[in-house]
């Protein structure tokens, strides 16, 4: 392998290929070294230790189009491609052997090899859902997700872009195990990035076009395709990414008059599922618009400044954590002293919620509260009938419509039997995923009490 990698400058790229035979060759020699020993960790330890395996599937993983010629770049053979995609595949699943810590060493060569940079790696994706347009049994690479250094914390639009369009592509093709790659590497997008924007800027690409036109019963997909999940994965990643204030008014602008007929929709429980978030949410985002503007935009932050809350435009967000708005640079500086310092880095930690996210939030739990009144009055009369104690309302904002869920808390004592606050908005079981803001919401939701008005018996 040392010999032949094109790394190493021993074998002259041929004119019309270019190092393409040698990547196969090195790939072949990987798949022949690492398969027999998968299940016996130890030699496989030996072997990933002893020799630069490791380094040099990333290094083609990575590099794979430019040790091509220039012709061939544009059409990479597939078997070529699969082989780089199995490679990878085989470093990052050892089977039993997980105290072997290959995605770790994946990783530290992914990173090296990238130059540390995620843009670069989401460009490495890119280029691997485009390489799939031909239809394959590609081994998805997916795997990446599973090393946690690899987090990525940005990424240009263009990827994502791309991908939704191969994804389109592959859906006219009818290539299922390719359209299954696309939605892999749009899940993976979706779940590694901090940031929502990938969310957003897929439906501004026309994810749920595709989506909606993938799951037509005209077209019929392989249910093998259904069965792998990979969609599952994409329209649940879309529906949470409604709950964010961006995501859903992106959402709306797409789709407001261009959703296809709601009953087609509504036959394919995938896209039921997002269009029954899409709009549960929707009746939110005005009221909260509006209180936002009020209460923050047009608000300087700064406590002691003399104009709080008589804003004539929008204030000046702080750029570090674009939650704070400001009249004046002076009042900016002024707050930042007194106390934003501390703040500012909090809210720029918790990534990509910002303040409005939270006004959406609160309000997608109020609506809910309000329109399930009356069974909420008949569920705290059952908990506690006396009411002597606080009840809580908990609301499930990850389902598509969200659920309320009522708690007693005995340990708080009595307190204003009239007054039902809402402590969450996340179940607790997902206060560990990827959406978890729950902390956010909590904070938001401490004074925020909600009078359910208990009729009079
Ligand atoms: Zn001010
Ligand atoms: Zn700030």
């Amino acid at each position: 392998m040392d010999l032949l990698h094109p790394m190493n400058g021993n074998v002259l790229p041929d004119p019309v290929v270019g190092h393409h035979e040698e990547c196969y060759d090195i790939l072949q020699m990987v798949e022949g070294l690492m398969k027999p020993l998968l299940y016996k960790p130890a030699q496989l330890h030996d072997l990933l230790q002893t020799t630069r395996i490791v380094p040099y599937v990333v290094d083609i993983w990575v590099n794979l189009l430019r040790y091509m010629s220039r012709d061939f770049r544009k059409n990479p053979t597939m078997g070529l491609v699969t082989r780089a995609n199995n490679a990878m595949h085989l470093l990052l699943t050892p089977g039993d052997a997980e105290e072997l810590y290959v995605p770790r060493n994946v990783a530290d060569a992914i990173l090296r090899a990238t130059g540390g940079y995620p843009r670069y790696l989401c460009r490495v994706i890119a280029s691997y859902g485009k390489m799939l347009a031909v239809p394959t049994s590609t081994t998805f690479t997916s795997d990446v997700r599973t090393v946690p250094e690899l987090a990525l914390s940005a990424c240009p639009r263009n990827a994502v872009y791309r991908l939704v369009g191969f994804l389109d592509a592959y859906i006219t093709l009818k290539a299922w195990s390719a359209v299954q790659s696309a939605c892999g590497y749009i899940a993976v997008l979706f779940t590694v990035m901090q940031d929502h924007r990938s969310i957003e800027w897929a439906i501004n690409a026309g994810l749920f076009t595709a989506l909606a036109r993938l799951l037509d019963h005209a077209l019929a997909p392989s249910d093998t395709l259904l069965e792998s999940g990979a969609v599952d994965e994409v329209t649940t990643k879309l529906c949470q990414g409604l709950n964010l204030w961006s995501v859903l008014h992106a959402f709306d602008q797409m789709h407001r008059d261009h959703l296809p007929e709601k009953q087609t929709l509504r036959a394919v429980p995938y896209l039921r599922r997002v269009v029954e978030s899409y709009e549960a949410r929707l009746p939110a985002l005005d009221t909260a618009r509006s209180r936002w503007r009020r209460t923050v935009k047009y608000c300087c932050a700064y406590d002691e400044c003399p104009t709080r809350g008589r804003l004539d435009a929008p204030g000046q967000a702080c750029s570090g954590c674009r939650t704070a708005y400001y009249c004046s640079k002076s009042c900016q500086k002024r707050h930042w002293q007194a106390a934003h310092r501390q703040s500012c880095a909090e809210s720029a930690l918790h990534g990509q919620v910002e303040s409005r996210d939270i006004f959406l939030i609160q309000r997608i739990s109020e609506l809910c509260i309000e329109n399930n009144r009356t069974d909420l009055v008949t569920r705290v009369r059952h908990l506690d009938p006396n009411r002597e104690q606080n009840l809580f309302f908990k609301v499930d904002c990850l389902q598509p419509v969200p659920r309320v869920v009522v708690l007693s808390d005995s340990l708080v004592g009595p307190g204003d039997i009239r007054h039902v606050r809402i402590v969450a908005t996340y179940k607790d079981g997902l206060e560990k995923a990827e959406y978890n803001k729950s902390f956010v919401l909590l904070d938001a939701f401490e004074n925020g009490d909600v009078d359910i008005m208990m009729p009079p018996e």
